[in-house]
């Protein structure tokens, strides 16, 4: 069978991005063997509140973030379209830069994939990319719970799909599911932003140099 080593992609509002955002991208990439893994920030998220800071500060935050490590890249090509960034355009996007057949992996936390059907034109990303989905403390876990723990419609839209190993992404372009496991980390953007609306500090929830830069730029205070 003719395998090629996915692209993964990990998008995200990243206000700011943390070690829960940046393990679960190092965790996909070596567990998923991955040729590429990208971060995405998201320009203008439709399906949740607004960020609350601007796109360039999470961004150059996100760059900050990844920049002692080769293995993960930011892509900022929902920051450079403009309009609202959805999942769908994205992909379709990527996947015109990419080819036909390249496999491409949209990488998931458990609380994402779980709102998925909430998403704009959710059902169309089976056919843009692959779904990995890492546990996430407080969320279901994932595998042999599922589908009891999915609403119905994403139960019938993930019947056969299933995958058994990270083996099978390089087979095919789009349309499998993975569950995959990471070392769970309880840490969340809002509970940092909280942290430092309080006037805590939030060291070692996420990156020194991304700590600097909220300090310099004054966010989230
Ligand atoms: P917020 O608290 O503002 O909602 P967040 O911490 O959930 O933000 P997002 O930018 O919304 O971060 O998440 C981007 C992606 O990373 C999503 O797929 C999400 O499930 C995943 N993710 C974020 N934090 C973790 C974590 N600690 N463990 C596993 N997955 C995570």
């Amino acid at each position: 069978m003719r395998t090629k080593r996915p692209i993964g992609l990990l998008g995200g509002t990243f206000d700011p991005i943390h070690f829960g955002h940046l393990r679960l991208a190092e965790e996909a990439r070596e567990t998923l063997d991955l040729a590429e893994m990208r971060l995405v920030p998201a320009g203008e998220p439709p399906h949740r509140d607004t960020p609350r800071s601007p796109a360039q500060h999470r961004l150059a935050m996100a760059r900050l973030a990844v920049d002692s490590n080769p293995g993960l890249r930011v892509d900022d090509i929902e920051i450079r379209h403009p309009g609202p960034s959805y999942s769908v355009l994205t992909l379709s996007r990527l996947r015109e830069a990419v080819g036909p057949d390249q496999p491409l992996v949209l990488i998931l936390g458990a609380d994402a994939f779980e709102g998925l059907p909430g998403w704009h034109r959710w059902e169309e990303l089976f056919s843009l990319a692959h779904i990995a989905v890492a546990n996430r403390p407080g969320y279901a876990p994932h595998g042999r719970r599922w589908p009891a723990v999915l609403s119905p419609e994403l139960a019938r839209a993930c019947d056969g799909r299933r995958l058994s190993d990270a083996a099978a992404l390089g087979h095919s372009p789009a349309g499998g599911i993975l569950p995959f496991d990471m070392t769970p980390l309880d840490i969340s953007a809002t509970l940092i932003r909280d942290l430092l609306r309080h006037g805590h500090s939030p060291r070692y929830l996420l990156p020194d140099p991304v700590v600097d830069y909220i300090a310099a730029h004054n966010l989230y205070a």
